[in-house]
């Protein structure tokens, strides 16, 4: 049995990757560091794989900075024969307040504003009262070409706040309801001290419609003149790092845990992979990470996208110049997909909330969901393979999670990615509280329950996958 103590390592290098990956941008380059620093080549998108990958070796590459594909290829692999894609995929989004496009915004008052939106399904009353920093992605026009730049502010520039008690009527305050165009808007300053240093805008249809208070804090943090600013893709965040918290040291608190502690712990796992059982393994041990999971997945990067059927047949097609699309589908066949998203653990304040029988705890390891409406893609055979795999390391066994029948269920990008590619899928995560809070909260121990599990699916999905193989041909050939 693992201790809290023994886990603390692994979370407070959690919280140092949740501290330093404010949006998805970041959560990208900081995951494409490490692997870069373990010895993992970068294959450029733009051009063909042939050529370019061994059985032994291990690669990534991203899709617009912020979805990222990382694997390993078995040293037994045989590209003659159809391996399998063992997969665990994750999502790199979580719901935040993103500057708007034209940012500049005329406020009642002497406070200046920046005109943001709400990304996902925020729960938006969390927001008030924090100190925010700024961050994402910038254009930058450097001579004739355009740089791409992620700008990191890590000060608290912007607020979101309160109104006070004594404005409000009793049943405002007893509803708290956050209108999401008026209330969630931040201030960044007051009109008279930044207009002393007012400064002239250029009129090129872009510049004139930002707030110049912006784009001169981009401009210094990235050392780069502030008419060279040609758009921008900026996140607001929580300035309060991540934190290991309890009596005990068994929590983590943190922003985005929904799903950046997936995206740490699949990573981990690949890392630990690549370094201690790449050896004997004939298949390939692949994170795909998507953007826009939280907005429905629709887009270039999100789970919707041919990201993940790409990859795999990309990275076949390369490595077995002569698959053929029997061959294809027959490597379809022998993958399997972890979906891994956040679960909901079972809230003492509110246990109505979950059914008895299928209430996950913090601290208890990981939750499969299941839904038999399909909100979630797990499966018979889904299901038992992931707890085959935890029982033969002698892991926690997984929790189970299922939604009351009363209530709405959520689901995950496990159903698309089943749907889209015809792979094998469970849906499974770490167990949280206050999912979608601007701050979250985990047990430190699950982030060990969640890279054993992850790093045991990886080692042992063959051998448990093979044994159910057998299982139905045996089946056929009596019938
Ligand atoms: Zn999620």
């Amino acid at each position: 049995m693992t201790t809290v103590a023994e886990c603390l390592p692994l979370a407070r290098k959690a919280c140092d990757y949740l501290t330093a990956s404010p949006d998805p941008y970041h959560a990208v380059n900081n995951a494409a560091t490490k692997l870069r620093v373990a010895g993992f080549e970068c294959l450029q998108a733009r051009k063909p794989f042939a050529g370019k990958m061994r059985p032994g070796g291990k690669y990534y590459y991203t899709q617009d900075d912020t979805a990222i594909v990382a694997f390993t290829i078995g040293t037994q692999l045989d590209v003659d024969r159809p391996y399998g894609f063992k997969i665990i995929a994750g999502h790199t989004d979580s719901p935040n307040l993103r500057v708007k496009p034209r940012s500049k915004r005329t406020s009642a008052g002497e406070c200046v504003q920046l005109a943001v939106e709400c990304y996902g399904g925020g729960l938006w009353h969390t927001w008030f009262d924090r100190d925010l920093g700024v961050s994402g992605k910038v254009l930058v026009r450097n001579g004739s070409s355009i740089e791409s730049k992620f700008v990191l502010i890590e000060l608290p520039v912007a607020r979101v706040s309160n109104l006070a008690i004594h404005l409000a009527t009793a049943d405002e305050r007893a509803a708290f309801r956050v209108n999401k165009e008026d209330h969630l808007q931040p201030i960044i300053g007051t009109k008279s001290v930044l207009e002393e240093e007012a400064k002239e805008q250029l009129q090129d249809g872009w510049t004139e419609f930002q707030e110049p208070e912006l784009l001169s804090l981009i401009s210094a943090e990235l050392g780069v003149e502030a008419k060279c600013i040609v758009d921008f893709d900026l996140c607001l965040f929580d300035m309060q790092p991540a934190a290991i918290a309890g009596i005990k040291s068994e929590f983590v608190h943190s922003g985005r845990l929904d799903n950046l502690a997936t995206c740490f712990v699949s990573v981990e796992a690949l890392l630990t992979h690549a370094e201690s059982s790449l050896a004997g393994d004939t298949d390939i041990s692949i994170v795909i990470l998507f953007d826009h999971e939280e907005v429905g997945s629709g887009s270039t990067t999100g789970a919707c996208s041919p990201i993940m059927s790409e990859a795999v047949r990309r990275i076949s097609s390369a490595l077995s110049p002569k698959s053929t699309e029997d061959f294809h589908s027959a490597i379809l066949r022998q993958s399997f997909c972890l979906s891994i998203d956040m679960a909901h653990a079972l809230h003492p304040n509110y246990s109505n909330k979950h059914e008895k029988g299928h209430a996950p705890e913090l601290n208890k390891g990981i939750v499969i969901k299941t839904n038999r409406n399909q909100r979630y893609a797990t499966s018979l055979i889904s299901d038992h393979i992931l707890r085959e795999v935890a029982r033969r390391e002698s892991l926690t066994p997984p929790q189970a999670f299922v939604v009351r029948n009363d209530c709405g269920c959520g689901s995950t990008i496990g159903p698309t990615l089943a749907q889209n590619t015809g792979i094998r899928t469970v849906d499974a995560g770490m167990p949280q509280l206050s999912m979608h809070s601007c701050r979250e909260t985990m047990g430190t121990m699950d982030l060990m329950n969640g890279l054993q599990l992850f790093l045991a699916f990886f080692n042992h999905f063959r051998e448990v996958d093979n044994q159910l193989s057998e299982g139905y041909c045996c089946d056929i050939e009596q019938r």
